[in-house]
């Protein structure tokens, strides 16, 4: 297994742990990347990877990302996240979750996870039985349970934000809106949308997915690989990381990028290219934190559902002030996120 060091983005991660428990086809890594404000928060991916060095970049850049969307969100939380390598076939068995639950208990709750990509709720319920530092489990009506439709509300609320401050419109009726995903908050973004009368192109590499969802909301099934460039009012990146980079930036047909996945640059430059083409860019970790602040007000106690809606309400204005400082200093929307993040974690 790689080590961190001489990996470009280790950032001076607290702790990387890899866990390896063969019996259980258990190969995962957990990464703190920040526990300067709290405990690290961050959902578990569940993902098949070509290279384990994917995985430990994606556990270090995810992990990172997290400390910032806790620190931005203003959650008491530092930021972690675990990567379970998962096979060809992506088998997943209670003892494999059970042994990821011991492995996240050992860390005595250094470490709080939660749903990522290709964990669901159920999962959460089998870690639960072999550690508590775990939400996102099921809830009756009170705070918790998927965090997914929290990320999708937040994500559309900022898709709303953006679109008042460029387009002047205080609605996406009419407006087209091209969707990559049509997974959880795909779906979720989606339903917004066409509630208040947005026209949307919905791509997923499982075709039958995309189709689905466009059944749903009227909607058009598109290419996955056309659907960055189509001429949109929003283009709203709800798959998989670092769609945004020097092969696609300079193709969009779009004034604003505003989607829920998670680090939808490439590298930081990508940002300042968006900038420089005039594309407003919603920093992916600010407008998609609608899942993790219900995570963490579930793990914390909280029962209340309006206490989270009004955190989740608070993304517009956080949205609002990177891009008028980004207005003001020149510098791009992602640039002052970073820095404003890092400033919050004693980084800076
Ligand atoms: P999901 O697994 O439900 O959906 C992801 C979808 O993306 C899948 O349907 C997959 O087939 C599709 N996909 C993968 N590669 C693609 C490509 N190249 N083109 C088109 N579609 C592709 O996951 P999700 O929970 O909806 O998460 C989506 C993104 O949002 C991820 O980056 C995740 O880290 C991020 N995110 C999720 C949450 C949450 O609460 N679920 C919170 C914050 C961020």
């Amino acid at each position: 297994m790689d080590t961190p060091w001489g990996n470009p983005d280790f950032d001076a991660h607290e702790s990387v742990h890899f866990v390896d428990e063969p019996r259980h086809g258990l190969r995962a890594i957990i990464a703190v990347h920040s526990t300067h404000l709290g405990p690290s928060a961050g959902g578990c991916r569940f993902w098949h990877y070509a290279e384990r060095s994917e995985a430990l970049t994606d556990a270090l850049r995810l992990s990172r990302g997290m400390s910032y969307k806790n620190a931005m969100a203003g959650l008491p939380f530092g930021g972690g996240k675990a990567v379970l390598l998962a096979s060809q076939d992506r088998h997943k068995s209670p003892e494999m979750l059970g042994a990821l639950g011991k492995a996240i208990d050992g860390l005595c709750g250094r470490y709080v996870t939660a749903e990522d990509v290709g964990m669901s709720v159920s999962d959460m319920v089998e870690i639960r039985r072999q550690t508590r530092y775990v939400a996102g489990l099921p809830t009756e009506g009170g705070v918790g349970g998927d965090p997914g439709p929290h990320t999708s509300l937040g994500v559309f609320l900022g898709i709303k934000a953006a679109v008042r401050r460029v387009l002047g419109r205080e609605s996406v009726e009419g407006l087209h809106i091209a969707l990559q995903g049509a997974g959880s908050v795909a779906t979720g973004v989606a339903m917004h949308a066409f509630s208040e009368g947005a026209k949307l192109s919905i791509a997923d590499v499982d075709q039958h997915k995309a189709k689905k969802l466009a059944d749903a909301v009227g909607a058009t099934a598109v290419a996955p690989e056309e659907v960055l460039f189509l001429e949109a009012d929003v283009v709203s990146p709800c798959a998989l990381g670092a769609v945004l980079n020097e092969d696609t930036i300079g193709k969009l047909n779009t004034p604003i990028v505003a989607g829920g996945a998670n680090n939808q640059l490439a590298t930081p430059a990508d940002g300042e290219r968006l900038h420089q083409r005039g594309i407003l860019f919603a920093p992916d970790y600010v407008i998609n934190a609608g899942g993790i602040i219900s995570v963490c007000f579930e793990y914390l106690g909280e029962t209340q559902a309006s206490v989270v809606r009004e955190r989740i309400d608070g993304i517009p204005d956080r949205l609002e002030q990177i891009w008028t400082e980004s207005g003001g200093t020149g510098r791009d929307p992602a640039a002052v996120a970073d820095s404003i993040a890092q400033r919050l974690i004693g980084r800076a």
